[in-house]
């Protein structure tokens, strides 16, 4: 299986350092995160070493997006929370520190001080429009 030799969650997935994991596949590890935001935030990753979400072949993709409703499932059952955010990190620059690609359920409560910056800003109409023809073109090109 591809690894990275300093890779934190590569070592995980081998065994070579202990983790809680709760969740486990051919492709899937699903484990408590060390430094939780919340009690019970979980991180699920491919098994396999890719550093961001735009690495991630297809199938292991499926694998990773059919894992998630079913923690999050659990994650609400086992610390009663009242919801839940999926977060994923890409990049340096967006937050990502471990350079294997994961996916943070972290468990929220009402009034649990826990959130983010969220600063909705607006586009002139033709933005929009360039914007939507240089998505299409860059998705239609993949
Ligand atoms: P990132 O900032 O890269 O999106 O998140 C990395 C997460 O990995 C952090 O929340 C951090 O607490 C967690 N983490 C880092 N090292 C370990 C570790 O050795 N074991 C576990 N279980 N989590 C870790
Ligand atoms: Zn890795």
């Amino acid at each position: 299986m591809p690894r990275d030799a300093d890779c934190i969650f590569c070592k995980i997935v081998a065994r070579e350092i202990p983790s809680s994991a709760v969740f486990e596949t051919e492709t899937v590890l699903a484990f408590l995160d060390v430094g939780p935001l919340a009690e019970g935030h979980l991180l699920v990753i491919p098994k396999q070493h890719y550093t961001t979400l735009v690495d991630v072949p297809s199938e292991d993709c499926t694998r990773l997006a059919e894992a998630l409703p079913r923690l999050g499932s659990a994650l609400m059952a086992v610390t009663s929370a009242e919801g839940f955010n999926v977060l994923q990190n890409n990049g340096k620059v967006a937050g990502q520190v471990v350079d294997h690609v994961h996916f943070h359920l972290i468990p929220r409560r009402s009034g649990d001080g826990l959130g983010y910056r969220w600063k909705p800003g607006t586009y002139p109409k033709e933005r929009t429009e360039q914007l939507v023809l240089s998505y299409r073109a860059s998705i239609d090109a993949q």
